[in-house]
């Protein structure tokens, strides 16, 4: 099933709200198998919304709406598509003592123009609005189906998870596994798996975010059986090709998996970072049972501090400059030193956008990993700006924790 999704609101083409129905709306669609092939925003204009209804309904088998379903003048979307399709409205009796019973229930006075929304269009559904006043609409016209919903991202939501999903799921099943990886890049993915990505059924997809990609499979099929083996079977191959880069089968965090593996492992760590400034260690604390790994993490920004905190010598500081490999690893040794962890980690870096030059440009970091045996560290350039950096920073970190 061909799907488009049109958003009706001023607001969205004055920039002045972020569209997030559409975004949320692809995303579920696509999880239970439908393609969405288009993407519109109208301000709100009866014109537009005739011209882009006429459109969807030359192209696409399921249009859904969002937004002008309100009680005020702007509000028309429920309007116009009944105009343009030639179906009249009438008064829904449920619909109506759902708005009754809301402006009783918030002990406020209904207007006349409230009533306007419990006019629904003939021989549609009702598609019910539990926490808000303007009901959706689900019509069938001829091999079309249109879906109006709210635009209130909450009352849409519910709306379309609760009556719309169970309208249009296809009679098929589809599972979506999702492999992590870490520390390959999106185009040397791509080239690897080009044959796979290429396949049908399970298709299979990159995403990429700052140093991870996540590979989402997904399979259909008309039985449960067959839609597992197809996943199992892509899940197989990929694996078999680039397995030391993945991380996860579970759509996880980076941060999760270290969390939980330092735990099973009964491994302390402590962390003293300069230019990820507490990025590692708020993103390790974030994962549930963090205290039982993480005994410290300290930000030592400046050259004092490096001195102060972890015993960093004023004489390298001198000699190398705060970002350099001696520095680095003077951080995780006086760190590992002064704790009782079984590994400490160190950053130190040019975070952008300036400050950077021709032998130590911007985006150069420094992680230093020290444990009981060991104790190296990693140099790299990383792309992007200052929060880039940082994260990119964090990312290989863990890519390095994980080993
Ligand atoms: P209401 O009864 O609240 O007026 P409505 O169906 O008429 O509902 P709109 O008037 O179009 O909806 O939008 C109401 C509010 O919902 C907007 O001010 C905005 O905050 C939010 N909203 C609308 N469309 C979107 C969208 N596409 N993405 C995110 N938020 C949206
Ligand atoms: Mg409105």
């Amino acid at each position: 099933m061909k799907a488009e999704i049109i958003s009706v609101g001023t607001e969205i083409i004055l920039g002045n709200i972020l569209n997030t129905n559409t975004n949320y709306l692809s995303k579920k669609l696509w999880e239970i198998g439908i393609d969405v092939l288009y993407h519109t925003s109208i301000k709100d204009d009866p014109k537009l919304l005739k011209e882009v209804l006429n459109i969807g309904l030359e192209r696409s088998d399921l249009l859904i709406f969002t937004g002008g379903l309100g009680p005020t003048s702007d509000d028309m979307t429920k309007e116009i598509v009944c105009k343009t399709l030639g179906i009249e409205m009438e008064l829904n009796k449920r619909a109506e003592e759902d708005i009754k019973e809301y402006f009783n229930r918030l002990n406020k006075p209904m207007t006349y123009t409230n009533i306007k929304q419990a006019y629904l269009p003939k021989g549609a559904k009702h598609l019910i609005n539990e926490i808000g006043t303007a009901p959706g609409v689900y019509i069938e016209y001829g091999s079309r189906r249109i879906v109006l919903l709210p635009g209130p991202p909450k009352e849409m939501a519910l709306m379309f998870n609760k009556y719309v999903v169970p309208l249009i799921k296809q009679d098929y099943i589809i599972k979506v596994k999702t492999i992590n990886t870490i520390g390959i890049g999106e185009s040397t993915l791509e080239t690897v798996l080009a044959d796979l990505i290429g396949n049908q059924n399970p298709t299979v997809a990159t995403y990429a975010k700052e140093g991870l990609v996540d590979i989402k499979i997904v399979a259909k099929g008309h039985n449960t059986e067959r839609v597992n083996f197809l996943l199992d079977e892509m899940v197989g191959k990929i694996s078999s090709r680039i397995s030391e880069f993945i991380y996860s089968y579970e759509d996880e965090k980076i941060e999760e998996v270290i969390v939980n593996k330092l735990r099973r492992k009964k491994i302390k760590i402590a962390i003293c970072e300069s230019c990820t400034g507490g990025l590692i260690t708020s993103k390790l604390t974030r994962v549930p049972g963090a205290s039982e790994v993480l005994e410290r993490g300290i930000v030592t920004y400046s050259n004092i501090s490096k001195i102060e905190e972890v015993g960093v010598k004023r004489s390298t500081l001198e000699r190398y400059g705060a970002v350099s490999k001696e520095v680095a690893l003077e951080m995780a040794r006086g760190l590992y030193d002064k704790t009782n962890v079984d590994i400490a980690v160190s950053t130190t870096g040019i975070a952008g956008p300036t400050g950077g030059s021709e032998l130590k440009p911007v985006g150069l970091v420094f992680m230093s990993i020290v444990t009981k045996d060991n104790s190296y560290v990693i140099k790299s350039i990383f792309n992007g700006d200052r929060e880039s950096i940082q994260n990119r920073a964090s990312i290989k970190v863990f890519d390095e924790l994980r080993k």
